[in-house]
């Protein structure tokens, strides 16, 4: 951990200037802008040099994973995001570990997650998680079915959508990438005005290490990143 921290907190001061050079380009200041660590290519330890440089909000594609670092890190000061698939067999032993769900994908994920976090009696903060980039191979909710994911959101107590997650094609550079961010900020905005009360579209998660700062160019609150922190860096063990 000792040979770990010194190069995970330079990483992370680089990644922070970086962020907050692009929110000033884009009118805003650098809080507006939320760092997610995503820890799936880190080890326990990587990611606790993490939160020991001041990073709070970890994140994990892999359900499984996020519960045995959540486990591991029980008594460290952590914000959980899950940022990838959720099988609804799943749901339950996430929902008490997890500070904010952004990739819920379908209607049934929305209602399994809904009925869970009722049974604890806690609300659930989520974003839905959009198909920009119109890639088969891509999850996600396709937008032409947002709306009415949204509205089925609108009638769930358990359950409160914060905003919409989104990722780049694979393909492409980050200009290509830049444009898929702005598809995905109209889209957020333009149902930011039709969608019911108890729906926020305040949060918009997109941008990963290739191409975060176009995203924050064009208006992401939540940037997931994970290899410019953590590349080249050996695991521990
Ligand atoms: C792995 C992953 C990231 C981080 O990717 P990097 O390119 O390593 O920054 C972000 N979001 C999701 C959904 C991921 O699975």
């Amino acid at each position: 951990m000792n040979d770990l921290a010194g190069p995970i907190a330079e990483n992370l001061a680089r990644v922070r200037s970086r962020i907050e050079a692009a929110a000033k380009r884009s009118g805003r200041p650098a809080e507006s802008v939320t760092l997610v660590a995503v820890t799936k290519y880190a080890s326990v330890e990587m990611a606790a040099a993490a939160v020991a440089a001041g990073c709070h909000d970890l994140g994990e594609s892999r359900p499984q994973e996020l519960w045995a670092k959540a486990a591991a890190l029980a008594e460290a000061d952590v914000r959980w995001h899950l940022v990838g698939h959720l099988q609804r067999n799943k749901v339950r032993r996430t929902l008490p570990l997890v500070h904010l769900i952004q990739s819920v994908d379908s209607e049934r994920l929305l209602t399994a997650i809904d009925d869970e976090a009722a049974a604890l009696g806690r609300r659930i903060d989520v974003l839905v998680e959009v198909n920009i980039s119109f890639d088969a191979a891509k999850t996600g909710v396709a937008p032409d079915a947002l709306e009415s994911l949204l509205e089925r959101a609108a009638s769930l107590d358990h359950v409160r959508v914060r905003g919409l997650m989104g990722m780049a094609s694979l393909e492409g550079d980050a200009e290509a990438a830049r444009r898929d961010f702005a598809a995905l900020r109209l889209l957020c905005d333009r149902l930011s005005s039709r969608v019911a009360p108890s729906v926020s579209l305040s949060e918009l998660s997109m941008g990963m290490s290739g191409d975060f700062e176009q995203a924050i160019e064009e208006g992401a609150t939540i940037v997931r990143l994970g290899s410019v922190l953590f590349e080249g860096l050996e695991a521990d063990e």
